[in-house]
């Protein structure tokens, strides 16, 4: 293996000890701890271990957490009820309603009901407008491509006039990411390419890169000729390809791939992340520096 790997797990426990240190001085100073309301709509096994997650990493942090759990015959009224009380609550910097919600409910109208100074997702139009717009206009850029970002930073490539590739255009990972990457600024101020199904001659982009961003959620899409010789490449694909026993725990457990081929890239590469344990721990790490940062925006600290 000639890439360096780029670990999503080191690099979450830095930043969940950075925010640490600042809830604590935010704390002995304003006398107040970031505030985290995660709403969760029935009993969806999926959606409780995720949501578990939050509020194990959020109390680690130091934040207040509430979990809100309602039952799966809510009407969509008293959940939009629900949001306004905890828009209006001002110890609650942070409101997240977990996907998905039954089907009488409208995703889109409940997600816009929350308010945009606490929608620390960054899915709200609001949000997405600021991204768009980019430098102090962003508040709270989504999680997923905010960590894929950080990543980048931390691992120090260089990022000024790099050529970027992205594979897909999601709104969660594909175009909030090259919105981030073409911004001027730290870790951005790239050259930037989006492809996805509509594109032909794939490869002939992704062999352009000198930073390639897959979120296209097919195994082993990328194939090793496509990868630049010592480019840095972020895999964010997380497929599930099989089942094995845990040797930690012995239940059974997935097998997750990533939509790069990892044995084969690791050689090419110069940076590259693993699936798992490169890009996913950074979407919870970036929700708790979302939180902090709304807490910091309402107090007026500048960093
Ligand atoms: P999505 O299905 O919404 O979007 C996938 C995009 O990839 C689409 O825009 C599509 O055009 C493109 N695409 C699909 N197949 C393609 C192909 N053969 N060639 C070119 N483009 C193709 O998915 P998403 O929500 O953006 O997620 C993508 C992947 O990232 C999934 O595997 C998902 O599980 C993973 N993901 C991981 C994290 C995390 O680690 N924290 C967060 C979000 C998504």
């Amino acid at each position: 293996m000639s890439a360096k790997l780029i670990k999503g797990t080191e690099i979450r426990e830095a930043i969940l000890e950075e925010i640490t240190s600042k809830v604590t001085q935010i704390k002995k100073k304003h006398g107040v701890v970031p505030g985290l309301v995660t709403i969760l709509v029935g009993e969806n096994p999926a959606s409780i271990s995720y949501v578990t997650l939050k509020i194990k990493t959020a109390h680690r942090v130091g934040f207040e957490e509430i979990q809100d759990t309602q039952p799966i015959d809510i009407s969509e009224a008293d959940l939009l009820a629900l949001i306004d009380k905890y828009n209006k609550d001002e110890r609650i910097n942070g409101i997240l309603v977990q996907l998905p919600l039954p089907k009488h409910i409208n995703e889109k109208k409940v997600l816009n009901a929350i308010d945009p100074d606490k929608d620390v997702d960054g899915f709200h139009p609001v949000n997405v407008g600021r991204l768009m717009i980019g430098g102090d206009e962003i508040k709270f850029p989504p999680c997923t491509p905010a960590g894929i970002q950080e990543m980048i930073v931390r691992a120090g490539v260089e990022t000024k006039g790099a050529e970027v590739v992205v594979v897909g255009r999601s709104n969660i990972v594909g175009k909030p990411i090259a919105n981030m990457m073409l911004q001027k600024g730290v870790g951005a101020n790239s050259t930037v390419t989006i492809v996805h199904t509509g594109t032909k001659n794939l490869d002939e982009h992704c062999k352009r890169a000198d930073i390639l961003i897959v979120a296209a959620g097919v195994p082993n899409l990328v194939k090793p000729e496509w990868i630049k010789p010592g480019a840095c490449v972020i895999d964010v694909g997380v497929n599930r390809v099989g089942e094995k026993i845990s040797e930690k725990t012995g239940k059974k457990i997935a097998v997750l791939k990533g939509d790069v081929d990892f044995e084969a890239a690791k050689d090419i590469a110069g940076y590259i992340t693993p699936v798992p344990g490169g890009v996913g721990p950074m979407t919870i790490t970036m929700l708790m520096l979302n939180t902090l940062k709304s807490l910091q925006f309402k107090l007026n600290i500048v960093e």
